[in-house]
């Protein structure tokens, strides 16, 4: 996808400070991070969502890459979050799916914050 952001770095046309390059899959600390460590991992091929048919073994691929990031970011032991926004009601903002692992320092308890305060 010529207009995909995340396509472009999987292709090296905009750089990222890349983590790992690994097969079919490669990681990127976050532009704008939440917090102390943000890496996305991503597919290099473009599937905007979790439903459009990604392969199992690509699944497999994004989040068995999500504990060796950890290790690699010294976050292992102190723990992090997994997050993956898939469509608009999750405020997915890039149509790449990808991957979020955030961590660094303690953060507050729960997940969910709906735009209605809920
Ligand atoms: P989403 O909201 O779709 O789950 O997350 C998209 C993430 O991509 C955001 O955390 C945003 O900061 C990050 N992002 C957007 N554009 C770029 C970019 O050009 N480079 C990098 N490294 N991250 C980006
Ligand atoms: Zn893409």
């Amino acid at each position: 996808m010529s207009d995909c952001i995340f396509c472009m770095i999987a292709n090296g046309d905009i750089p990222a400070r890349v983590v790992l390059d690994e097969g079919d899959i490669m990681a990127f600390d976050d532009i704008a991070p939440q917090g102390p460590v943000h890496t996305l991992i991503i597919p290099k091929h473009h599937y905007a969502h979790m439903g459009d048919d990604v392969p199992s073994g690509m699944m497999a691929a994004l989040f068995s890459a999500v504990p060796r990031i950890a290790a690699m970011k010294g976050i292992a032991e102190s723990g992090y979050r997994v997050i993956v926004n898939n469509g608009a009601d999750a405020a997915q903002t890039v149509a790449h799916l990808h991957v979020h692992v955030i961590g660094g320092k303690p953060m507050a308890h729960g997940m969910v914050r709906f735009e209605s305060g809920e």
